[in-house]
């Protein structure tokens, strides 16, 4: 058992959890972030783990499975508060999973109050009333009424998380936040007494946040976005330090995969192709008709490794990639090149890569599992949301990585990575 391990985090997918490791870094914790629950104990010293797990759209059964199976790996790590963490837009369907998974963690931890609050201020994720707002658009007016998997066409959030809980929710309005710590004690407590057991939160600013931390303290769970996360670390005593961002010493050669088609992305590549640097696009109609697609960049790679880092991209823009996508079907197109990108990134390392930035979320996801990593320890920031990270593969070769989804970063991200580790 490690005795310093102090927060334990579920989060409900991969790039949320780099999202609230990398919180928790700049707050002063040394953080881990794992890729599914870990078949042994965590390889490293760290105040805060957060398990990334692939449970907001599983059905909700599961997603509880998965969840108790990550407290349960948490708890035999010593961890002496949990942490549910899902999307700052609350992203869930009626049937879950945020309730579920809240009861059910409540259950395992004897819980009988937490809070739940996607607010987020740093990304204009506010909560007022208990109703969610994405920058000036409440959640149900924003992009999110369309998402393909989880539309929000609610934006109150006492409403949408009663609609998937047994236990009874309610809500700490901003004028209660606002009045401070012994208002919002009072208020828990006056909830308790009505038999609420989940309360919604509002929180217009980061000094919201840090005025509810403090009433957090003997939580055994929190369930939020990644915004709560910079209040947390004070309860424990600790301040924000450059100490807890610090990574071992960045060596090896340099590269870039991107599968990302995202504006930022597509903004990023051009960005890196009009400095001069060395990059190949991959065309996924070769790739369907059966060239091989990956030898033929690790051939082209294999040279220029040593004159700085490559960019090998699949990045295209929404025409080319519909035409793509038409030809080869969306799901079928996105799974190829990811495995594609992913094969190469593998490739890469076996020629001496040992700083790689990725781009793409799903790519990312791909690339992390072909190099058969898990556990990354959190390093400095890059950008808002991307940390470089430092683990080790299946075969032991140690790697700094850059995970970036899609629409993060700006448009000299991929110079500024690089500048930044050495
Ligand atoms: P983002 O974080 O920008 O959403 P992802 O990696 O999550 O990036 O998703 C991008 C998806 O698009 C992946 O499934 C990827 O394989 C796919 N993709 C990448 N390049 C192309 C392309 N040129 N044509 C069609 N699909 C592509």
């Amino acid at each position: 058992m490690r005795a310093n391990l102090l927060i334990g985090c579920i989060a409900d997918d991969f790039t949320g959890a780099t999202d609230l490791a990398n919180n928790l870094v700049r707050s002063g914790m040394r953080a881990v972030q794992t890729i599914g629950v870990p078949a042994g104990p965590l390889a490293v010293e760290a105040e805060a783990v957060v398990v990334a797990l692939k449970s907001r759209t599983t059905p909700p059964a599961q997603a509880v499975q998965a969840s108790l199976e990550a407290l349960r790996w948490l708890q035999a790590q010593g961890a002496r508060q949990i942490y549910f963490k899902y999307c700052s837009t609350f992203d869930s369907t009626a049937q879950g999973n945020i309730g579920p998974v809240t009861e059910a963690l409540m259950d395992a931890l004897g819980a009988t109050f937490t809070i739940a609050t996607p607010a987020f201020p740093d990304n204009q994720r506010t909560v007022f009333k208990g109703y969610l707002f994405v920058g000036d658009m409440l959640l149900s007016e924003s992009g999110m009424r369309d998402h393909p998997l989880t539309p929000m066409t609610d934006a109150n959030l006492v409403r949408v998380l009663q609609a998937q809980c047994r236990r009874k929710v309610g809500l700490i309005d901003y004028r209660t936040v606002a009045a401070g710590e012994p208002a919002i004690q009072k208020r828990i407590e006056a909830l308790r007494a009505e038999g609420v057991a989940i309360a919604v939160v509002d929180a217009l600013s980061n000094d919201d946040l840090l005025r509810l931390g403090p009433t957090l303290k003997d939580l055994p769970l929190v369930t939020a976005g990644s915004g709560v996360a910079i209040a947390l670390p004070a309860n424990f005593g600790i301040r924000a330090s450059e100490a807890a961002s610090r990574l071992p010493t960045a060596a090896g050669m340099r590269a870039v995969v991107s599968g990302s088609c995202s504006q930022a992305t597509n903004r990023q590549v051009r960005a890196f192709l009009a400095s001069g640097g060395h990059a190949i696009a991959i065309d996924p109609l070769r790739i369907a008709a059966g060239a091989d697609v990956v030898a033929d960049t690790l051939a082209w790679a294999r040279p220029l490794l040593a004159k700085g880092p490559v960019l090998v991209y699949s990045t295209a823009e929404p025409g080319a990639v519909k035409a793509v996508q038409g030809a080869l079907g969306v799901e079928q197109a996105g799974a190829m090149v990811e495995r594609a990108i992913a094969a190469i990134a593998a490739g890469l390392v076996d020629l001496g890569v040992r700083q790689l930035v990725v781009a793409g979320g799903e790519t990312s996801g791909a690339t992390v599992q072909a190099l058969g990593i898990n556990q990354l320890q959190i390093g400095p920031q890059v950008d808002p949301g991307v940390p470089w990270c430092w683990g080790r593969d299946a075969g032991g070769r140690a790697l700094h990585l850059a995970l970036k989804s899609g629409n993060f970063g700006a448009d000299d991200f991929f110079s500024k990575a690089f500048a930044l580790l050495q």
